[in-house]
């Protein structure tokens, strides 16, 4: 009976990925830079789950079917009737509008590049005109709209995503990257996992990568923060030696500075760095430089702090499903912790079978034991430098349950997550722009004695307080408060600091 929901939330993904995209056999371009990237046999998947639901409906398993629907209704909220939702599939396949007959291929680089393709034959007006009649019309408007093929462009702050139904497959991808090429070299495994025949899903997610992209945002982040205070510093100096008849301030005294009121705080530099005077009188960050010369930072050492530590040992992770087997591993150099992980996975799996065992008391002695055999037959060791979960000598229906399941869970998990990471990156940035429009506008106001009632950037623009007007990645609005602290910038979209 569970192999049936999960058989369910399969369809429900499949045809949620097919109004969202679909597509070829070819590998989307696997690159250095490439985070993470998905393979699934689409057609074969689809099969299983056809021969399931046709099982599910003869009448002998009607009580069967009265079960699950039961069972779905206590989460998803309104009315449902698998029936109905049977009779509208149905529907659906019947037109071939949209049949899967090869694989999805799903990639995302380190510039959040998406890719994807799912290989299937496709009616592409036709399957537009069904998806408009049942969902209504809406953004964005396809830019094309021809029989075989129909195009939409989704825009981005950074690029294009286009996104066709073609009659191959349907396809998403940021415009301008090619679709193919020769995969980096550290994609092979992933590719002849792939090339089995057995395979049905293969996915790899490189954490480093991650790690390193986190590490990359993190220090634009404070390198945009420290000049934002260079700004203010060197703008508080420039008052100071004004007013003190053009004697220069020698070394860096934010103390002075503050006591005279050139200066509403103490700044500091997000990453620690210290501030002191050049010789040629500018302010200089001992880790960020100066803003004349800015001082290249690499992203490593810095990322890993804004990552939870329970993470930070691991390099990749690789799942991997075959017809009768499975496996999760993922590398963790140190040793020690390797073995740790071992120790811990083992007890949690000793854990899970107990739960089970005594939640299972009414089942069937024969389902009893078929569920305590897939329990017992995940193994959990060190392979190489990799800590290993294998599931082994299950059968085929069990483990396609066993990814559809999977999938379901992934998907729940990991756009909300993917979307939340992106946009807090967003507002960093807008945060950088506030402070950096905060500080522009405190120079000129000192400089000119003038007070700007609301925020006029291109007065800032023009009188050199800013080299470029800053725009919310978000398309946000910017404006001026003022309170106790001073000027303040809010977003329309971001809000306050
Ligand atoms: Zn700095
Ligand atoms: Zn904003």
């Amino acid at each position: 009976m569970r192999k049936n929901i999960a058989g369910i939330v399969l369809l429900i993904c499949l045809l949620f990925v097919s109004m969202v995209s679909h597509a070829s056999d070819q590998n989307p371009i696997l690159k250095a830079d490439t985070l993470a990237a998905v393979y699934i046999d689409a057609a074969q998947l689809f099969e299983v789950y056809s021969a399931q639901v046709a099982d599910l409906r003869k009448p002998e398993n009607k009580d069967n079917l009265a079960a699950i629907e039961a069972g779905i209704k206590q989460h998803v909220p309104g009315e449902f009737s698998l029936s109905d939702f049977f009779q509208k599939t149905d529907e659906f396949v019947k037109a071939q509008l949209f049949v899967p007959d090869g694989a999805i291929w799903f990639s995302i680089d380190s510039s959040y590049r998406p890719f994807l393709s799912f290989k299937a034959k496709v009616k592409p007006l036709e399957l537009l005109e069904f998806i408009e009649n049942r969902f209504g019309k809406g953004e964005p408007v396809p830019v094309k709209k021809e029989k075989d093929l129909v195009e939409f462009e989704i825009p981005t702050p950074e690029f294009k995503i286009s996104f066709a139904l073609r009659t191959d497959g349907i396809y998403l991808q940021a415009q301008g990257e090619p679709a193919i090429g020769e995969p980096s070299d550290k994609w092979k495994d992933m590719l002849q996992s792939v090339a089995d025949k057995e395979s049905l899903m293969v996915a790899e997610v490189d954490l480093n990568n991650i790690k390193a992209l986190v590490g990359r945002l993190n220090s634009q982040a404070s390198h945009s923060a420290c000049f934002t205070n260079i700004r203010i510093l060197s703008a508080a100096i420039e008052m100071y030696a004004m007013d003190k008849e053009g004697q220069q301030m020698q070394t860096l005294d934010q103390k002075e500075l503050l006591a005279a009121h050139y200066l509403n705080a103490e700044l500091h530099c997000p990453a620690q760095g210290v501030y002191s005077i050049d010789a040629s009188g500018e302010v200089v960050c001992a880790i960020h430089g100066s803003i004349k010369k800015p001082l290249e930072i690499s992203g490593g050492s810095g990322a890993l702090t804004s990552i939870p530590a329970q993470f930070r040992p691991f390099e990749n992770l690789k799942i991997k499903v075959f017809k009768s087997r499975a496996e999760i591993a993922t590398l963790i150099n140190d040793k020690n912790l390797r073995e740790q992980c071992v120790a811990l996975g083992k007890q949690q799996l000793l854990t899970a079978r107990n739960i089970a065992e005594n939640q299972m008391g009414q089942l069937p002695e024969a389902e009893k034991q078929k569920s305590l055999k897939i329990l017992d037959s995940i193994k959990i060791m060190e392979d190489g430098q990799s800590l290993k979960v294998s599931l082994t000598g299950v059968d085929e229906k069990t483990i396609i349950a066993g990814v559809a399941g999977f999938i379901g869970t992934m998907s729940a998990i990991a756009i909300p997550n993917f979307q939340r990471a992106r946009e807090s990156a967003r507002a960093k940035a807008c945060g950088a722009n506030r402070r950096v429009l905060a500080g522009a506008t405190e120079m000129y106001e000192m400089d000119t004695g003038k007070t700007m009632k609301e925020l006029d950037i291109s007065t800032l623009e023009n009188e050199k307080y800013l080299k470029s007007a800053p725009v919310c990645p978000d398309g946000g609005k910017y404006s001026l408060r003022r309170d106790s602290t001073g000027i303040m910038i809010d977003c329309s979209i971001h809000g306050a600091e």
